[in-house]
């Protein structure tokens, strides 16, 4: 038997197999139920997260053989025909590829006809932004006046390039992004009906990375299922998504933390022995600031199942909100910055350094802690350098990145 990818084997076939979008399913279910039905639905929403999979589902209802039914049976062949992509009254166009009034030309002629087989024939058009201004004004019509047997579901990512003509024509849901949790939740009901062995973090590694859509999740599972050979470890997932190990940026807030200037350096030197990209550093490391930020400020924001949850939490008590504040505003301007550095790890130890030895409120002239407590920073540079607790090559690099730093422009 030839392998089905994930995404297409585990599309849903009901209302009640589809994960999330559970306002929209309500809608239509009362819709159904009540016979109430449109004659042109519109479904918006970013990428993968199941327009056209419930533009399919809302076809079967329509045309399931047990009549109009937000229950549609899976069984007669107008819902094995729809599953199978060969009912011939649903019609369904990719706008983003037939953009030609042509085509819509053509669906105007066939709308004319009564449906072949089912109750309605369903125009599904996806991508519907992407027709042409003709495309829209000949659509237009069978949209004012549509016969009775006429079906319209239009998807798209993006309405506001939709026509207001169409749009006032159109019942409208707005479709949510998957919530991580969702898709961890959907991928580990599937994982052991495909008989795989998972990591609980490799699953939170790969919603993470399909940033809120449920197809690419999917497919991001297909990839690591054979990229680990048939098991889900987290680091072959972490290893396949290119993705900066977290552990380095939580170590390096540690140090911070823990005002370890040696051990911020040899964190440094282990990335750079390891060719990972200090711009994208600097970028997961804002965000990793980020979500410490919601860790302090609101309660439950973080989710539990984040693999690095516990960490994170602990750090969120040791740093105070303020110098979280500062070091987010260093690691973006440290990204500015890396360009203009000597090399990109000199520039990324800058910016560590910087978290270091910035300290919010410290260096107030009003600030009376006796001097030997003192860790304010008066912006010499080389006497800094000298104060830190560095040795060796980091000492010198920190050495040349600071004179680097007192002579640009
Ligand atoms: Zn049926």
């Amino acid at each position: 038997m030839s392998y089905q990818v994930l995404a297409r084997k585990w599309r849903p076939r009901d209302f009640a197999s589809l994960v999330g979008q559970e306002h929209v399913v309500k809608a239509l279910r009362h819709a159904l139920e009540a016979k109430r039905l449109h004659h042109a639905y519109l479904f918006t929403g970013t990428r993968g997260v199941g327009k056209t999979t419930l533009a399919r589902i809302l076809a079967k209802c329509l045309n399931c053989e047990t009549g109009i039914t937000p229950e549609p049976c899976n069984r007669c062949s107008a819902c094995l025909e729809i599953d199978g992509g060969r009912f011939p009254d649903l019609i369904e166009i990719d706008a983003a590829t037939n953009t030609g009034i042509d085509e819509m030309r053509a669906l105007q002629d066939n709308a004319a006809y009564v449906p072949v087989r089912g109750r309605f024939k369903v125009f599904v058009i996806d991508e519907v932004h992407m027709l042409s201004k003709n495309a829209f004004a000949s659509m237009l019509k069978t949209l004012e006046e549509p016969p009775a047997h006429i079906k319209f579901i239009l998807a798209t990512t993006d309405p506001q390039k939709v026509p207001v003509t169409v749009l006032s024509r159109c019942l409208q849901f707005n479709l949510k992004q998957m919530p991580r949790a969702a898709i961890v939740a959907h991928l580990s009901r599937i994982l052991p009906e495909e008989k795989i062995q998972f990591d609980p973090e490799a699953l939170a590694l790969i919603a993470r990375a399909a940033a809120g859509s449920m197809r690419d999740a999917l497919s991001l599972l297909d990839q690591a299922i054979s990229h680990g050979a048939g098991k889900l470890a987290a680091a072959s997932v972490r290893e396949m998504l290119g993705a900066v190990d977290e552990t380095y940026l939580l170590r390096l807030l540690e140090a911070l933390t823990a005002g370890d200037g040696a051990a911020l350096a040899a964190i440094a030197d282990e990335m750079q022995s390891r060719s990972l990209s200090f711009d994208s550093a600097l970028q997961d490391l804002a965000s990793l600031l980020l979500r410490l930020t919601l860790a302090q400020t609101v309660p439950g924001a973080l989710e539990e199942d984040l693999p690095e949850y516990a960490r994170l939490m602990a750090l969120a008590q040791a740093i105070d909100p303020e110098t979280v504040q500062l070091c987010y505003q260093i690691a973006l301007q440290g990204r500015d910055d890396l360009s203009l550095a000597p090399d990109e790890h000199a520039g990324f130890l800058m910016t560590l350094l910087r978290m270091l030895v910035f300290r919010p409120g410290e260096t107030k002239s009003s600030d009376v802690k006796p001097k030997t407590q003192q860790s304010s920073f008066d912006g010499n540079w080389t006497a800094l350098v000298q104060k830190l607790p560095l040795s060796g090559a980091a000492k010198e690099l920190a050495r040349n990145a600071s004179s680097w730093w007192c002579r640009r422009p």
